[in-house]
């Protein structure tokens, strides 16, 4: 089966200056720099999206608008696209940046042994080579590296689904030299894509 991957870029961006979800952003740096987590997020979707094309895997994102369209909506808009394409191996990636005090990556997956363990796995193992110093926040108390929450997009999904925490937007250090840089924005593109496309292999083996 062929793979089809749905991308979903988490909140709002800004529109004439109005940024549209409220929080979700990083403090006021001295520098006068702020990251606002949906710009964040949609540029990596983006990216992603960029490079899966030139790899020839069908992708779509979810939420080509700007508004932050409500997690109903988006978990519907993933299943009906889903249904438009029955006969392949659909995976949902939604991206996000993480806050609250702390360093690293986190992936989340749907409670329970899925499908969504193994791209996780290829995901958290992307980074860790990408990004070899940085922390890999894991919980392997189930023998996976995925955290599992019962995040919306997960639940209410009925496909292959994962999230990732890209680093911490209130970590001074993440946000201006990972977050907010060209070179790190890419660096989390590439390991998104590294992740996928092991999984896109062992789907062309038949393995899962
Ligand atoms: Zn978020």
């Amino acid at each position: 089966m062929k793979p089809f991957i749905l991308l979903d870029p988490g909140h709002g961006d800004i529109i004439n200056g109005v940024y549209q979800t409220a929080g979700k952003r990083s403090p006021l740096w001295s520098n006068g720099s702020q990251l606002f987590e949906g710009e964040f997020n949609r540029a990596i979707t983006q990216g992603i999206s960029q490079a899966l094309t030139l790899h020839n895997i069908e992708n779509k994102i979810i939420v080509p608008e700007r508004e932050d369209i409500s997690l109903r909506i988006r978990a519907s808009r993933a299943n009906y696209l889903a249904t438009q394409y029955p006969d392949h191996h659909c995976l949902l990636i939604s991206v996000h940046a993480n806050a609250g005090g702390g360093k690293g990556f986190e992936i989340y997956t749907s409670r329970g042994q899925t499908s969504s363990d193994i791209v996780a796995d290829h995901i958290a193992h992307a980074f860790t080579q990408v990004f070899p110093q940085k922390p890999l926040r894991s919980d392997y108390s189930d023998g996976d590296s995925d955290k599992e929450r019962g995040f919306y997009m997960l639940r209410k999904t009925r496909m292959a689904a994962v999230l990732t925490e890209n680093f911490f937007m209130d970590n001074e250090s993440e946000c201006c030299l990972i977050l907010m840089s060209p070179t790190g924005r890419q660096k989390i593109i590439d390991y998104h894509v590294k992740g996928i496309l092991e999984w896109v292999q062992q789907i062309a083996r038949n393995e899962i």
